[in-house]
């Protein structure tokens, strides 16, 4: 894509209300708008990002026999009622009544519609498991949204319900889930920890964490020094790993999956019932998965930025590849510049080409701002054959001749 084409409202101005690294710069940067408390408009960039990371996600739930639907965004209030957690919910619950004065919520969650799909749908032991998932807004009415896309009141979650004959069946789906998960944080390039957690609003027994490690986490943790144990530190853990023994530090991070063994109390409170290989009637036994699909474009930069901007992860990237022509009235640098352009997309290589008028110092500024992992300079030594490519995440700068321009360029996407 152009630059010149796309909406990216950089800026040097810090947002009053942010004091994170990720939401001062996914602002400057241009890829997301507030416009209200704990809401936000995706601009371009924002958009491409979270396609991106949503497409990875979609593909590893798809890799492990997940399925994908889309429930509707408004539930009726019955549907929580029935399940008993129209009040432990709260007040995060955005309570509305239609013209008739029937009563709804907006989905912050989606155990209950899942179950009545489900029930509605399923008769039988001989069409379980299965695992239906959604990526879709949900909205929370938080007491205190803060950070930008970490805690907004409208999000994008995907959830996942698993749905099964027994428990057994249901542990090696969460086995499973744990396994996805580990795949996706995994190729986000997050460096992350799996914990102990408690099961919180949503109920169930076994529950495990997917925290990102960062020193702005709202969450404090426990893990261990040399095995992989870890632990949230709402949950009972001692100062010694369970596991091996060794000793357990002290860190902080952001939740951004959460997986749980839920069993049979919506099944219950729902009657939602399948007929087992003896005829019997039998409540699912369920599971339930959540990752914070907004929230990780936040944690992603969390993790990965310096006093410059964002430094995105390969995968997570908006554009792999940033061409900058220093003066778009020089016609060599547009020419050359168009032409690895060109070639690059052939390659289906994301790219931007920075052709804005603007001086070569506001693109350079930008290009650290918004965080693409390489860029490719053609300026004044092109007229030696020479251009500049500079890698993000080091700022290191090295001189290519331009006949071997793609070949480089290549290696490093
Ligand atoms: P938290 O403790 O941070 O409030 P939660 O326990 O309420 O999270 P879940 O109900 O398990 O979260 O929701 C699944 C996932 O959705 C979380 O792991 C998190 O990544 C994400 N999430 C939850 N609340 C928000 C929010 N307000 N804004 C953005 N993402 C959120
Ligand atoms: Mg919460």
């Amino acid at each position: 894509m152009k630059f010149s084409q796309i909406l990216i409202p950089t800026t040097k101005e810090t947002p009053n209300d942010a004091s994170l690294p990720s939401h001062i710069y996914l602002i400057r940067a241009g890829f997301i708008q507030g416009y209200s408390s704990g809401l936000y408009n995706m601009l371009p960039l924002g958009k491409i990002v979270l396609d991106k990371v949503r497409a990875i996600v979609k593909e590893e739930l798809d890799n492990a026999g997940a399925m994908e639907v889309s429930l509707g965004f408004v539930t009726p209030s019955s549907f929580w009622k029935d399940s008993g957690r129209i009040d432990k919910y709260g007040k995060e619950l955005l309570k509305f009544e239609d013209r008739h004065g029937a009563e709804f919520v907006l989905s912050a969650t989606n155990e209950e519609s899942m179950v009545n799909l489900v029930k509605g749908s399923i008769k039988s032991y001989k069409n379980l498991p299965i695992n239906l998932y959604q990526i879709n807004l949900k909205f929370r009415d938080e007491i205190r949204p803060r950070f930008g896309l970490m805690r907004g009141r409208e999000f994008l979650m995907k959830d996942a319900y698993s749905f099964h004959v027994d428990s057994d069946d249901m542990i090696r789906e969460f086995n499973l889930m744990e396994a996805t998960y580990s795949k996706i944080f995994t190729r986000l390039g997050l460096d992350f920890r799996i914990v102990e957690a408690d099961s919180g609003a949503i109920g169930g027994s076994g529950s495990k964490e997917f925290m990102i490690l960062a020193d702005s986490g709202e969450d404090t943790i426990k893990v261990c020094s040399s095995c992989n144990y870890g632990a949230n530190v709402e949950v009972e853990t001692g100062e010694v790993c369970p596991k091996c023994g060794d000793a357990l530090n002290e860190t902080k991070g952001i939740e951004a999956g959460h997986i749980f063994q839920l069993g049979t109390q919506y099944s219950d409170a729902l009657d939602a019932k399948f007929l087992d290989n003896n005829g019997k009637a039998q409540p699912f036994v369920m599971g339930t998965y959540g990752i914070g699909v907004s929230r990780l474009l936040a944690g992603i930069i969390e993790q990965n930025h310096d006093d410059k901007g964002c430094i995105w992860t390969k995968e997570s990237a908006p554009f792999s590849v940033n061409i900058i022509i220093s003066n778009i009235k020089k016609e060599e640098e547009v020419a050359e510049a168009t032409k690895l352009y060109n070639e690059l997309k052939a390659k289906g290589i994301d790219v931007l080409l920075d052709d804005r008028k603007d001086r070569f110092g506001a693109k350079i500024k930008d290009f650290e701002l918004i965080g693409i992992p390489t860029a490719v300079i053609f300026g004044k030594k092109l007229s030696d054959g020479l251009v500049e490519v500079v890698e993000r995440r080091t700022l290191e700068k090295s001189e290519v001749s331009v006949d071997n321009l793609l070949n480089e360029v290549l290696k490093r996407v």
